[in-house]
């Protein structure tokens, strides 16, 4: 049962809660200072998650965490680079043999998760799974009461001096605590596991294939199956009846790539899963004694493929902010919400170039509205 009180309570044991545990515990011992941190986790990592592709540079994050002999040890998939059917007809190709880093990787969630949530429990880092954080009310002279239930419906109520939202897009702290999320956009995808033929044409690079209704994706998670996505906006794969398994196959079929190079894998008795992409900011990501890490402070489109890194690197940042608050009380998270604002800038730009780019079906809703809308956003940040 997690303890009655904490000095860091950590909402979420996914890619960010973990980097912010890991970050701050190493943090900590190097300053000889010593800090109940607690990290709840609703899961027990054992059902599928979303989201594989790790760019290359993602080594250096996992070097800063001291976990990257560990990470490299789990052998995770490799991931070579792209190739997309973006903009044209024919398939360009990304390779990252020449990227400094080396190349990226295509990651099973579910072990990766639970993986660095054992290193931040190793780290001393008290991690409780199977408990869920319900509600959080403020105390008046700082910190804030939470409210966790877990799977035997058994209660607990924790003081914590410090919280951090770790908890994705379901951000349950920064609702309780008032936080309004600021749309940039809302899609959809709809994603399958399909386990390979032997002789398979889907390698260890990510394939991408624009469509006039959206776009395709799939990725190698392990030696024998892929991930393969369609994301949409919500009337468009309404118009398309996308989350149908027949219409969703008849659309792979008459893609030029993707369906060619699956013919033969199966998707696995799963089945296909709709999974909401929304994309958005918080009008604030920290208050006086509380951050917001990850996917829960800043939302992105999965075209940019940086949701993992994104969770990592703001867990660090979130993590050296919270080391200065203890040195310092009087020190705010100003800055780390800065940089949390010029991340957002630089996604939004990213994002309206990948959508730019792709000019075949200028006059297919989908397209015009991601276009329409970018430009408008970039303005709007800038
Ligand atoms: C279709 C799709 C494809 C994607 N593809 C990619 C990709 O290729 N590459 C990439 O980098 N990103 C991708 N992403 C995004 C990526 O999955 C996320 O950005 C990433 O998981 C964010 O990590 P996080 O730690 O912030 O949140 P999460 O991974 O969502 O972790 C949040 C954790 O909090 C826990 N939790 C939730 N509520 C509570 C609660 N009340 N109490 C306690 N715990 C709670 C959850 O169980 C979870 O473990 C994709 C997303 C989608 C939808």
């Amino acid at each position: 049962m997690p303890p009655s009180s904490c000095d860091v309570l950590i909402v979420g044991a996914g890619p960010a809660g973990s980097a912010t545990a890991l970050r701050l515990a190493d943090l900590l011992a190097a300053d000889h200072r010593s800090a109940r941190i607690v990290m709840v986790e609703t899961s027990h990592f054992d059902s599928f998650r979303i989201g594989e592709s790790l760019p290359p540079d993602s080594r250096a994050l996992f070097h800063q965490l001291g976990v990257l002999p560990v990470f490299l040890a789990a052998q995770h998939q490799p991931c070579w680079g792209s190739c997309a059917s973006w903009g044209d007809d024919e398939l360009g190709f990304n390779d990252f043999a020449l990227n400094i880093h080396g190349h990226g990787w295509h990651v099973e969630r579910n072990r990766f998760d639970a993986l660095l949530a054992a290193q931040a429990a190793e780290r001393d880092v008290e991690v409780y799974e199977g408990w869920r954080v319900r509600d959080a009310v403020a105390f008046v002279d700082g910190g804030y009461q939470i409210s966790l239930r877990d799977d035997e419906q058994r209660e607990q109520t924790l003081s914590a001096r410090i919280v951090v939202d770790a908890s994705g897009q379901a951000g349950v702290f920064t609702h309780a605590v008032g936080a309004r999320r600021i749309y940039d956009d809302r899609l959809v995808c709809i994603a399958g596991v399909f386990d390979l033929k032997a002789d398979s044409r889907i390698d260890q690079r990510t394939l991408l294939e624009a469509a006039p209704y959206g776009w395709w994706y799939c990725a190698r998670i392990n030696a024998d199956q892929a991930i393969v996505s369609v994301t949409s906006d919500s009337s468009t794969a309404r118009l398309h009846a996308l989350s149908s398994l027949g219409s969703w196959f008849a659309h792979l079929a008459r893609t030029r790539h993707m369906g060619e190079r699956l013919h033969g894998s199966r998707l696995t008795s799963e089945g296909l899963q709709p999974w909401a992409a929304p994309c958005f900011h918080l009008d604030r990501s920290v208050g006086v004694d509380w951050l917001a890490v990850g996917d829960s402070a800043i939302s992105y489109d999965p075209i940019a493929a940086q949701g993992i890194h994104k969770a990592l690197a703001t867990g660090i940042a979130a993590a050296e902010a919270i080391v200065h608050r203890l040195q310092d009380r009087g020190a705010d998270f100003s800055d780390y919400a800065a940089g949390l604002e010029d991340r957002h800038r630089d996604y939004l730009r990213l994002r309206q170039t990948l959508y730019a780019s792709e000019q075949r079906w200028h006059d297919q809703p989908f397209w015009q509205a991601r276009r329409k809308q970018g430009a408008l956003l970039v303005a709007s940040a800038a």
